[in-house]
């Protein structure tokens, strides 16, 4: 069980307290009136509450509403510029900075490069610096600076804050709340990055419609972040959405974990690349036979937009594989939705109708006719913004709970 507070009077204020944010933060603006209905707080205790948060300045009035007839209402905000949060996405070859407001919606943004394959010390160094000249330059903005939320390919603790490894970058344990905790005096969340980007969908994407959803990421690798009843299923120790390495084919394409027919290995960029080199030797007309020895991804996706039928061909059979994986999330989970995001997306008219051939037929077929498959309306700064929700998801959630909730002033 994490830390439980017991019941008491100022638990009972903090819950009631965060109870009015959350409508706030969700629902805003609300007259007092909406949020009493919503919360089955009187009107008394929660003028109490509202005249605290303006105080404060987390909450306040705007304009007045729409009435029929009568005294108009004022309607309450959440004040977004209340604090900010630094969200940081480190990707294969470059770590992006998001300083966020309380939406998540990024004020400034910038862009470190390093070798693919750099060690971790290395990368830390350079983050640390990146976070520096970010805060020196927006010192006027941070005096309510709420933490650093940190998005990293690779299974992690969130509870340590620790990396425990990762394969895309080559990296063993970083401890990085450790190593960060000393340089800024902030709370700093660190989680897996598909799990960041399915905190954005359900935040700000189609998963704000829905409790339970899976967000499958397609790229170079795939994984997957599994909504339950609103909250992200992390698993013993943040390996769940671990659905690259499903195994769909028992005698399959081998793969890098060790064993044979992960789903990665039969739908990920390297499989798209391989099926359309295989594809080949029986295509000689193909516009890409001439280039089948140095083929890359971008190579095959241009030529599946030109009408090449074995790059089509190839993103079909990978949209086909996922299928099969996905049709076995769904049995196991019973989603609302499937949403898909990722590089590979940007193949997604060629890799869908194979998708979408295999999830027509799954066991719940016979009570709902069409499953809800979506692809992310978010853009790419999801990850980034999806980083620093963890940090106000952190700041705001819910006071049963003891945890870190240092406000830096700088
Ligand atoms: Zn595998």
């Amino acid at each position: 069980m994490e830390n439980l507070r017991r019941g008491n009077k100022a638990l009972i204020k903090d819950i009631n307290r965060a109870l009015v944010l959350d409508q706030l933060r969700s629902y805003g603006p609300l007259s007092r009136t909406d949020i009493a209905k919503r919360t089955k707080l009187g009107l008394s205790t929660l003028t109490k509450i509202t005249d605290d948060l303006i105080a404060q300045g987390m909450i306040k009035e705007i304009g007045e509403g729409d009435s029929s007839g009568g005294r108009r209402p004022v309607y309450l905000e959440f004040n977004s510029n209340y604090g900010y949060a630094l969200g940081v996405k480190i990707e294969e070859r470059r770590i992006i900075l998001a300083l966020t407001n309380l939406q998540a919606e990024v004020l400034e943004k910038s862009y470190i490069d390093y070798s693919p394959g750099a060690p971790s010390d290395e990368v830390i160094g350079a983050l640390i610096q990146g976070i520096s000249k970010m805060m020196d330059k927006n010192k006027f903005l941070v005096h309510r600076w709420l933490g650093i939320g940190i998005a990293v390919s690779g299974l992690v603790d969130k509870n340590s804050g620790c990396l425990i490894f990762s394969t895309l970058l080559g990296w063993g344990e970083v401890p990085f709340r450790r190593i960060l905790q000393g340089k800024f005096p902030v709370p700093i969340i660190v989680d897996n990055d598909v799990n960041a980007y399915a905190l954005a969908e359900l935040a700000y994407g189609y998963g704000r419609e829905v409790g339970n959803f899976i967000l499958a990421t397609i790229g170079v690798g795939i994984g997957a972040g599994l909504v339950l009843d609103g909250k992200i299923f992390r698993g013993e120790f943040g390996g769940a959405g671990e659905i690259g390495h499903m195994v769909i084919y028992g005698k399959g394409n081998s793969c890098y974990c060790g064993r044979r027919g992960c789903l990665e290995a039969h739908a990920g960029e390297k499989f798209i690349v391989n099926e359309t080199k295989r594809l080949l030797t029986q295509e000689k007309d193909s516009i890409l036979y001439g280039e089948r020895s140095t083929l890359t991804f971008a190579r095959v996706l241009k030529a599946a937009e030109d009408g090449d039928c074995c790059a089509r061909q190839a993103f079909w059979t990978a949209g086909y594989n996922l299928g099969i994986g996905l049709v076995n999330l769904i049995n196991i989970m019973n989603p609302a939705t499937i949403i898909l995001a990722g590089e590979s997306m940007s193949g997604q008219e060629f890799l869908l109708c194979g998708i979408r051939e295999l999830l027509q037929t799954n066991f719940f077929t016979k009570y709902q006719e069409k499953f809800d498959l979506r692809v992310s309306a978010l853009g790419d700064d999801a990850w980034e913004r999806g980083a620093a929700i963890l940090v106000i998801n952190e700041h705001f959630r819910e006071p049963i709970y003891r945890g870190q909730r240092t406000v830096y002033s700088m």
